[in-house]
């Protein structure tokens, strides 16, 4: 392919405002096409009426029609403001895990986002660091520092780095140099890191290495403290704090005890309560003793909570900490990009993690954090447990199945590639029951409630020296077909809640009435769903409808192995290798993947994609830039190929608009909502409702 995107891209950059871009959108439509040797593409023969619906189609869901004509498209829709950040990154990521977009590409893309920040939004610094920040959201591999500097030396003449920036590249190349050749001076060379250097290295440097970095870093930080007095443990973890912050450094070292010894002498230390002791399992004994021989009440004046991520659908991740000791609510991972919550320097003392449900973007992130030996473990019921188990290791062999591996991962997914990160993460695992109270780690005394999500999901109620919190995780208040409706404390001193449809009055018809239709209309019936959760109380709902009893309900891979292993009570078949040949006419299959964006599903559909007498019935939250969402929102390009019979049924795991707005009116304490889409304000009668952003914290009074 011969597109010459330095041209393109200088032909957009001199268009200096919205409106004039918007005058020229032609010319630049006739000019990308000019540049490209692909006209068959079926992008171009799109008219411009068509361009908006080319961003919401999906991108991803059509793959053999991505190209990399695809990038300038992009481009062009985000500099007219007609896709925001986040779908911009979203498609290149999805280009750049087909390898479609090469070094030159990924440069043009972050020049052209900084261009549009400092002329559109606000101005932003541009720095390798930087650069390697927005790629890291599309978890494609990042550039080395001189391919850097001389991919944006050939394309823009004009762009000109600093002295500093220039010394700090070298540097960083030299160090990664220095300890793949070297590992045996990890020590010498981690004292020699400048602050500067540290923070580039996560983006380079394996998992492993980053974990031992930070650990000689921090050691050689409390070397060099001089306590002169007795102190505390908590201003002794201030002290190391700032120096870590001022250091710059983001890395998580995951042990400290042997950072604490050469200070122990000057601890004011307080004896264990025996009584207390006793109480606990053999194997947490140990560690627990170690914190509270430190740690005292009247210390813990203030109780903050942070939000290192979850605010919007993604990453869960929350820190509750009191002054000496902190535990953390679920560590999930954004399944579009692979991002994980944010770093705060309290995570290295969590002991405890208390994890909701199974879903990926409340686990996803827990092997990077729960490491052998670094004394964290994480609580759940054991149905969590299993599932998690399962959604984890189908996440690694996703990745593998997608070409990726421990040469091309980026560090997020390098940990799912190493089989052994997973099996010590299931060894850190201690079960809860459900209403049953434990002190997880001291002073922090938990109670599960049911969440009605998922199977074996969760809420918990946490007592802090009698300051209630309660995190209701995802949940639902309203009945289904397998669980009764989460009944919820309502008078805790902060309740933090999922706000999935919060503002999302329910317009669908009655899901029922739906399924009933599409089982009479059509012969053969493919029903995408979620595997763990949806696939069910879809089989159950089709029992109960009485359309199993004249029809064949199937289902295969992880949705069949989920089904099975949960025991579901309802009539259906497990089949293997399922295809259009042996799919029959009126056979339904209900099955994983239900945005479509693959799995057997999404094969059954391209299958049979000419068949007016198949039907699809999708059910559920469909994500913006996916084939599920294309579908149900009948977009023209993907109507064009899929000529199945389209349904759409509301059924969700999380509580309704209506159900939601009566619990938030029960609330008696401070109320914080996570886990809502992007820009969610709070209605009216709702003052004082709290939507954290990232890294926002929460301070509340200590009651004793
Ligand atoms: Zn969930
Ligand atoms: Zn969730």
């Amino acid at each position: 392919m011969t597109l010459n995107l330095q041209k393109y891209i200088n032909f957009l950059f001199k268009q200096n405002t919205k409106e004039k871009l918007n005058n020229n959108l032609q010319a630049i439509f006739k000019e990308s096409k000019n540049y490209s040797d692909n006209i068959n593409d079926p992008y171009y023969q799109c008219k411009n009426e068509e361009l908006l619906e080319v961003f919401t189609t999906s991108w991803s869901g059509i793959q053999e029609e991505i190209s990399e004509s695809m990038v300038y498209y992009a481009i062009t829709l985000y500099w007219l403001d007609a896709i925001n950040l986040e779908l911009y990154r979203a498609i290149l990521q999805e280009l750049g895990s087909q390898k479609l977009i090469t070094d030159e590409l990924l440069v043009s893309s972050y020049w052209m986002f900084w261009k549009k920040q400092n002329k559109i939004e606000k101005p932003r610094r541009y720095s390798f660091y930087s650069f390697l920040e927005f790629i890291r959201k599309m978890g494609v591999d990042p550039l080395s520092f001189q391919d850097f500097v001389n991919t944006t030396k050939k394309l823009f003449p004009n762009m000109k780095l600093s002295e500093r920036e220039i010394e700090i590249g070298n540097e960083i190349e030299r160090f990664i140099k220095n300890i793949q050749e070297r590992p045996q001076y990890i020590e010498e060379f981690s004292s020699s890191i400048t602050p500067d250097t540290m923070k580039y290295l996560d983006f380079y440097v394996d998992l492993e290495l980053l974990n031992n970095l930070a650990y000689f870093s921090v050691k050689n930080i409390s070397k060099q403290i001089n306590l002169e007095k007795k102190t505390s443990l908590a201003n002794f973890q201030k002290i190391i704090e700032k120096e870590y912050d001022s250091r710059k450094m983001r890395t998580v070292p995951t042990v400290i005890d042997p950072v604490l010894e050469p200070h122990l002498a000057k601890f004011d230390a307080k004896a264990v309560l025996m009584e207390k002791l006793a109480a606990l399992p053999k194997e947490q004994m140990k560690e627990y003793a170690s914190i509270k021989a430190y740690s005292s009440p009247k210390n813990a004046q203030k109780i903050r909570i942070s939000f290192l991520g979850g605010g919007n659908i993604g990453n869960m991740g929350i820190l509750v900490q009191h002054d000496n000791n902190a535990i953390l609510l679920d560590f999930g991972m954004s399944v579009a990009n692979y991002s994980i919550p944010r770093w705060h320097p309290s995570l290295k003392y969590v002991r405890a993690v208390l994890v909701t449900h199974a879903h990926l973007d409340h686990t996803g992130a827990l092997p990077y954090l729960i490491r052998p030996e670094n004394g964290k473990r994480w609580y759940a019921t054991q149905t969590t447990r299993v599932l998690a188990e399962k959604l984890l290791y189908s996440t690694s062999s996703i990745l593998r199945s997608k070409g990726i591996t421990k040469k091309n991962a980026s560090p997020f997914q390098k940990v799912f590639l190493n089989n052994s990160n997973l099996i010590n993460l299931f060894n850190e695992f201690n079960p809860l029951k459900i209403n049953k109270t434990v002190e997880v780690s001291p002073d922090f005394n938990v109670t599960p409630y049911s969440a009605s999500h998922l199977y074996g999901s969760v809420s918990y109620k946490i007592d802090v020296f009698g300051t209630t919190i309660l995190f209701t995780g995802d949940f639902s208040a309203d009945e289904s077909e397998l669980f009764s409706g989460a009944k919820l404390p309502t008078d805790c001193d902060v309740t933090i809640f999922d706000g999935t449809y919060y503002n999302r009055e329910t317009v669908e018809e009655d899901p029922n009435t739906v399924i009933l239709q599409a089982a009479e209309t059509c012969d053969r019936l493919i029903i995408p769903a979620f595997s763990v959760g949806r696939t069910q109380e879809m089989i159950k709902r089709l029992e109960r409808l009485r359309v199993s009893a004249k029809r064949r309900v199937m289902t295969t891979g992880l949705a069949a192995d989920v089904s099975k292993s949960m025991g579901l009570r309802a009539k259906f078949d497990i089949v293997k290798n399922l295809s259009a040949d042996n799919f029959e006419n009126s056979d339904i299959v209900v099955t994983g993947h239900g945005m479509l964006q693959g799995g057997t599903a999404r094969k059954l559909i391209d299958e049979t994609s000419s068949d007016e007498n198949t039907g699809i019935l999708i059910c559920g939250y469909q994500a913006p830039n996916t084939l599920g969402f294309a579908l149900k929102n009948s977009h023209s390009i993907a109507k064009k190929r899929y000529h199945q019979n389209i349904f759409s049924a509301h059924i969700s795991g999380h509580s309704s608009s209506e159900s939601l707005n009566e619990f938030i009116d029960k609330l008696s304490g401070k109320k914080v909502m996570v886990h809502t889409p992007d820009r969610t304000v709070p209605r009216e009668e709702h003052k004082g409702l709290i939507i954290p952003k990232y890294n926002q914290e929460i301070v509340l009074k200590n009651k004793v």
